[in-house]
């Protein structure tokens, strides 16, 4: 057994506790509270105190794209609309060995549990690096085995078979930290047949889902109108594919997407009645704003997915466009242009970041009877935040530090299923 002590602990299902602990029994927390009453029930146990520093549930990153971040940085010369960015991303991606594309996502994995991060959602097209780097850095994870460009219904069978046979094998390479998932791409590039296919063997295996969903305009042009960018893709590949005209997320609906219960990234293209569809399917919203904000894309409706209840939890996306792999600077991005957008209805205050930033996040990955939340019962992961930085100080509000004042590298310690991971 071991014991965690700091002048802040955020189980954030409660109060902040001034001098709290943790209490931790192999890879469980037993135990939560004032670190003097604490100590005293578990006598002859070994407390590590971190002083003027906060402990509170790991931070979940639940969209990700681990096996391009030796991408980073090499991106920002191109002119940040998506099309260009995902030609010299391509480009990129061709020039690097499987070797050096799972040693970048294991550096990535490292850069999110040295900022706090200890579980991630993350998407691969190769798959087995992101799940491998999650597994060496000790993270816990759901790795959602990606599609390829698929969007023509006469190849449904077998670009689904493809699917299937990576899944199986990458399934072999899952543990108990790490599960597998599929990620169907995005409505442009997966057709109606394989979205289908996908949502019924997730529905039936239970197997989770995501999907880039109702990204940009671009998008949203293509699924209401059947014009735009995308149609002069499919014209050059001789692509058969035909616009529902509607909505995402309206199509996603009537190909019986929804009821799989997928985790939608973006959402920036949505309507109100968009957001009751997912609301009353309980379907899931990865929310990642500072990727949008480089793209261009604009803003998801933030305080309206919260309001209408639905699971939301922050995502970096890669770091070829974010360029961090930061919760707590997202956490703060995603307040501060919710509370500036036009239209904004509300101000999302820390108190709510840093539960969308941990608990939103658990229960976007379907993971949150395991994670999220400092409680008894639920496994040890949790983040250590050193409070100590002149730009800390002085702490008048902790949430408020930690969302508005306090960024990943001030983390200090990271710990899953109990054991120290950083
Ligand atoms: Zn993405």
């Amino acid at each position: 057994m071991k014991i965690l002590t700091a002048d802040h602990v955020l189980p954030i299902t409660g109060e902040p506790i001034s001098r709290g602990a943790v209490a931790i029994d192999g890879e469980d927390i037993v135990a939560v509270g004032l670190a003097n009453e604490i100590r005293a029930r578990y006598e002859d146990v070994e407390v590590t105190d971190f002083g003027k520093a906060a402990i509170l549930p790991g931070f979940v990153n639940c969209h990700s794209h681990l096996e391009i971040t030796a991408m980073r940085g090499s991106l920002d010369a191109v002119e940040h609309d998506f099309r260009s960015w995902l030609l010299k991303l391509n480009e990129l991606r061709a020039a690097m060995s499987d070797e050096e594309i799972e040693e970048a996502a294991f550096l990535g994995a490292k850069e999110g549990r040295e900022a706090g991060v200890t579980c991630f959602g993350d998407v691969g097209r190769s798959g087995h690096a992101g799940l491998r780097a999650m597994k060496r850095a000790g993270l816990r994870g759901i790795l959602f085995q990606e599609t390829e460009f698929s969007p023509d219904n006469r190849t449904a069978e077998d670009d689904f078979k493809t699917l299937i046979a990576k899944f199986e094998k990458l399934q072999g390479e899952a543990t108990e930290l790490v599960s597998v998932g599929l990620s169907p791409h995005a409505p442009y590039t997966v057709g109606s047949m394989l979205f289908e296919m996908i949502a019924q063997f997730s529905i039936i295996n239970r197997v989770p889902i995501t999907i880039h969903a109702a990204e940009s305009a671009n998008e949203t042009e293509l699924m209401t109108r059947g014009t735009g960018f995308f149609t002069e893709v499919y014209e050059r590949f001789g692509v058969e594919w035909a616009s529902p005209h509607c909505t995402t997320i309206e199509y996603l609906e009537r190909l019986g997407v929804l009821s799989a219960r997928p985790l939608l990234a973006h959402c920036v293209e949505v309507t109100q009645s968009d957001i009751e569809r997912i609301a009353a399917n309980g379907a899931r919203i990865a929310h990642c704003p500072k990727s949008n904000a480089k793209f261009g894309h604009g803003f998801a409706p933030f305080e309206s997915f919260l309001d209408a209840g639905i699971a939301v939890g922050l995502g970096s996306d890669s770091v070829a466009s974010n360029n961090l792999c930061d919760i707590m600077e997202e956490a703060r991005f995603a307040s501060l242009t919710a509370r500036n957008r036009p239209g904004s209805e509300r101000f999302i205050g820390p108190r709510e970041m840093l539960r969308v930033a941990t608990l939103g996040g658990a229960e976007a990955l379907g993971l949150n009877d395991k994670i999220g939340s400092l409680e008894a019962g639920k496994k040890a992961d949790l983040a250590v935040i050193s409070l100590d930085a002149p730009a800390q100080n002085p702490i008048g509000d902790v949430e408020a530090t930690l969302v508005f004042s306090t960024s990943g590298r001030d983390t200090i310690a990271t710990y899953v299923n109990g054991k120290p991971i950083y």
